[in-house]
């Protein structure tokens, strides 16, 4: 391939679900896209949530290697029994499918290592000597990416080193009707039944139980260590997988997606949904950047990012509690970040100033913040909030026919009923006196700088 200097828009670099949904969207709205990674590799299986498998059939996406939904179960501590349900995911097929969709979008995919993103230079090297130049660079390596600052080394940023050891292994009594998820002293497993009577487990387990030694013996020791019922499979699949705050501010020359912003715990089996969704934020991002609107992308970016590192930390450590071992690797677990509660039960709905995504571009708005949706709220059934909630007045809220004729006379009943429906989910109760504050104190110049 012949050198692509100043070909693209906008190059990206890594290839998972979050560069590749990133490559095909982008590649949509129009830009000239380059993507560089390393192709899949090896099996490699985990559960997709019904939540992320939605949200790629709603943006035309592909679903290669996602099986049907299963009942997940679940042993942790006091719980036993169904819970949830996943679908299993080929991950080599799932990304292979949506690298072809990116390439299908109009996307130059590169499968080369690369060797250095260069913000500075706006371009990605490759370990072939070539280069991807482009307007706007995005990094996606996952995990691998580098951290944007040693400072975040520390302890609250990055949680304890956690090693996950996966493969095929013989069937197992219980284990072959759906995905199962056990908490035992050592660490947990999360396994899941294959077509012809294969079975993939995953062990995960604290970096201590790898002991002194190093190679296959060190893996050995920590499966043991967390269970002994199954030998360790012939050919494990080793990942640190700590979870981590990689990147909390945005580099408006480089902004980071996926596990190369934020890396979840994959207890959390929530790091698909943050990769597809944080690849949905690339449009937006990318359009205020190359329009120069660098703030509105930075508060953006950092508000996604720190709200979902800290509510998925948090989460993960009751989760940790939940199972009520006494040993090293839960103690450990329950304790990391902090004390604080995971969903802020204090949160009076008020109103605050929020970067929000509107018609495909970034724009600061007023919202909504509620205990139900902290990050805020700008629109409900397409209709824009905190202005339809200053028609009350300060009057109580009406019941759903009074709503329609007072406040929202100019919409369909159906929208008026969804808002009205949706205000009641967020705390809010028909007769009495809503208990909100419409002055944006956050606007307050004393606490606020737009031009920040
Ligand atoms: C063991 C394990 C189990 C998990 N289980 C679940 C689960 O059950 N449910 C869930 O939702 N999430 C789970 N996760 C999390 C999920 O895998 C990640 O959150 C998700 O893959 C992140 O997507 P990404 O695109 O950001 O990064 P990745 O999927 O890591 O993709 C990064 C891409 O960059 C490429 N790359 C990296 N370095 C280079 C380089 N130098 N040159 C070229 N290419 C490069 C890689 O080849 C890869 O294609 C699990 C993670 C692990 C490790």
């Amino acid at each position: 391939m012949a050198p692509q200097t100043g070909t693209f828009d906008i190059a990206i670099a890594g290839g998972g679900p979050a560069g590749s949904v990133a490559a095909v969207l982008l590649a949509r709205a129009g830009f000239r896209v380059a993507l560089a990674t390393l192709p899949p590799r090896g099996p490699r299986f985990e559960g997709l949530s019904a939540r992320v498998a939605a949200i790629l059939a709603r943006h035309r996406l592909p679903l290669a290697g996602i099986g049907p939904a299963a009942q997940r179960h679940v042993s942790w501590g006091a719980f036993q029994g169904g819970q949830n349900s996943e679908h299993p995911a080929d991950r080599s097929r799932f990304d292979a499918g949506l690298l072809a969709a990116a390439q299908a979008e109009g996307a130059t995919v590169v499968f080369q290592a690369v060797a250095g993103v260069h913000p500075d230079k706006g371009e990605i090297r490759l370990a072939n000597g070539q280069r991807l130049a482009a307007r706007l660079l995005f990094e996606a390596r996952g995990r691998r990416a580098p951290r944007q600052s040693t400072e975040l080394n520390r302890a609250e940023l990055i949680g304890p080193d956690t090693i996950s050891v996966a493969g095929f292994v013989p069937p197992r009594a219980g284990s072959m009707d759906s995905p199962r998820i056990e908490a035992l002293p050592g660490g947990w497993i999360w396994s899941v039944p294959m077509d012809g009577g294969r079975l993939w487990l995953q062990a995960v387990g604290g970096a201590a139980s790898l002991g002194r030694t190093r190679g296959k013996s060190a893996v050995a020791a920590l499966w043991n260590t967390v269970q002994r019922d199954t030998p360790l499979p012939r050919r494990p699949a080793v990942h640190a997988i700590a979870p981590r705050l990689a990147a909390p501010d945005l580099d408006p020359r480089c902004p980071r997606l996926g596990d190369a912003a934020v890396a979840l715990d994959p207890l959390s089996g929530h790091g698909m949904f943050w990769a597809v969704s944080s690849a949905l934020m690339a449009v937006p991002i990318a359009r205020a950047l190359l329009a120069g609107e660098a703030a509105l992308a930075r508060d953006f970016y950092r508000n996604r990012v720190a709200e979902t590192f800290w509510r998925q930390a948090r989460v993960g450590r009751d989760f940790y509690r939940e199972a009520q071992f006494q040993t090293p690797f839960w103690q450990q677990r329950a304790a990391w970040p902090d004390d604080a509660p995971a969903h802020d039960t204090d949160i009076r709905p008020h109103v605050g100033t929020r970067v929000v995504v509107q018609d495909g571009q970034l724009a600061r708005r007023e919202v909504l913040i509620t205990r139900e949706a902290p990050g805020g709220a700008a629109f409900a059934a397409g209709q824009e909030i905190v202005p339809l909630l200053r028609r009350l007045n300060g009057r109580p809220l009406p019941d759903a026919a009074r709503f329609h004729r007072s406040v929202l006379p100019e919409a369909p009943p159906r929208a008026a009923r969804a808002i009205h429906q949706w205000l009641l989910s967020q705390g809010f109760t028909e007769g009495a006196q809503i208990p909100w504050d419409t002055a944006n104190r956050e606007t307050d110049p004393c606490n606020y700088d737009p031009a920040a």
